[in-house]
């Protein structure tokens, strides 16, 4: 399977099943074809809805669809508009299971799937769902994970937090496709870290950088560790919502001298396991020298596609006040780099503005389409 394919998330084209009698097959033939017209419809709206309503790339609704009944999105306007970056709409409106499971009850509904003859493929699952209508659920999820993917990758940090803050649903959207590929790797580089991790001394501090479900953190801190987990959004007690390519709420300082590790740090260990996704993300790694102590050691994981030269990458690092210590290119998925922190000397605000104009070295992760 190619690196980053979303498994699972095409859609089908199972040809209509044939009656056996004439007469009944004549009758069923009009039935299904009147079937397949509202699902050929309804998809045709979905798409239309998940195009962003874009005139240009419209889809086009076969004639005998009933254009009076339009979908009452749950979705407001105002709340889309206000957001800096703009993204389709969510699906949650496909997933109503309380009108699916009344087939044959007409209910004014809020989505076109939900408008549709659920018997399309007359076969539901447990939950309420015809094959079809799952795949067609399953392609838009996927395609929408690699939409809001993608705005993470092409944009500025602190656009992403301000998109997220504006609508916490399109971080869990994010996650549930995140998790959903995760399970599709042969290792998962988080998974590493904790292993490697749960030899250091217990006082150790840890501070993990877009840290999403802050599993370090459920898995090191009843072994004693400190861990400190930032992201976007919290979704659980062991998460601060944080942009980690602004300043983060630790304390530590910049260089004070000529040449110096900075005062007032706490952190030993920062993790940034895929979360380098802002194109300002070199700016968190001036974030985790700013917080680590002289000496502490950084472990970034990242996608091995986004290379196209690690060596511009090694560098740019170390040009933050880094020395790199290991490098590992054996995951055929990941590639995975040990820094430590060493003392640097202030930079100016130019020089910070050419630092950060280098976040091309690493090139967007893109999740394909199977
Ligand atoms: N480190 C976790 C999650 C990886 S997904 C793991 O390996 O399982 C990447 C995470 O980085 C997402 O949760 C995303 O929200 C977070 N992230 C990306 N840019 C961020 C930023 N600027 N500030 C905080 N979190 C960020």
């Amino acid at each position: 399977m190619p690196l980053f394919d979303v498994p699972g998330w095409s859609v089908k084209s199972d040809p209509v099943p044939e009656a056996t009698s004439s007469s009944r097959k004549r009758r069923r033939a009009s039935e299904d074809s009147d079937k397949l017209l509202a699902a050929e419809a309804n998809l045709g709206k979905l798409m239309n809805r998940f195009k962003g309503n874009s005139s240009s790339q419209r889809v086009k609704e076969p004639k005998s669809a009933d254009k009076s009944r339009k979908p009452k999105s749950k979705i407001d306007t105002h709340e889309d508009k206000k957001k800096a970056i703009s993204l389709p709409r969510p699906l949650k409106a496909v997933d109503s299971r309380q009108s699916l499971h009344r087939p044959t009850k007409k209910i004014k509904t809020k989505c076109a799937v939900e408008e549709s003859s659920p018997s399309v493929n007359v076969v539901q699952s447990k939950d309420g769902l015809t094959d079809l209508q799952k795949e067609m659920k399953e392609s838009l999820n996927g395609a929408r994970f690699r939409m809001i993917n993608e705005t993470l990758y092409k944009s500025n940090s602190s656009e992403a937090f301000s998109m997220m803050q504006g609508d916490k649903n399109v971080f869990e959207e994010y996650h549930t496709g995140f998790r959903h590929q995760v399970q599709s790797w042969p290792t998962n580089p988080v998974e590493t870290y904790i292993a490697a991790l749960s030899d250091y001394p217990p006082k150790t501090v840890i501070a993990d950088f877009g840290c999403g479900d802050a599993a370090v953190a459920h898995a090191l801190l009843p072994k004693g560790f400190t861990v400190l987990s930032f992201d976007l959004v919290s979704t659980n007690a062991f998460v601060v919502e944080a942009d980690i390519c602004n300043k983060l709420p630790l304390p530590g300082s910049e260089p004070l001298h000529d040449k110096g590790d900075g005062q007032g740090h706490t952190v030993d260990v920062v993790i940034c396991a895929l979360s380098l996704m802002g194109v300002n993300w070199p700016n968190c790694i001036r974030e985790a020298w700013r917080v680590l102590r002289p000496g502490g050691e950084l472990k970034v994981a990242e996608v091995a596609s986004r290379f196209a030269d690690d060596k511009q990458f090694i560098s740019l690092i170390t040009s933050i006040g880094f020395r790199l210590d290991s490098k590992d290119v054996s995951n055929t998925h990941f590639t995975t780099f040990e820094f430590r922190k060493v003392p640097r000397k202030p930079k100016t605000d130019r020089e910070w503005t050419t630092i950060l104009s280098k976040g091309d070295v690493l090139k967007p992760c893109e999740y394909k389409r199977r």
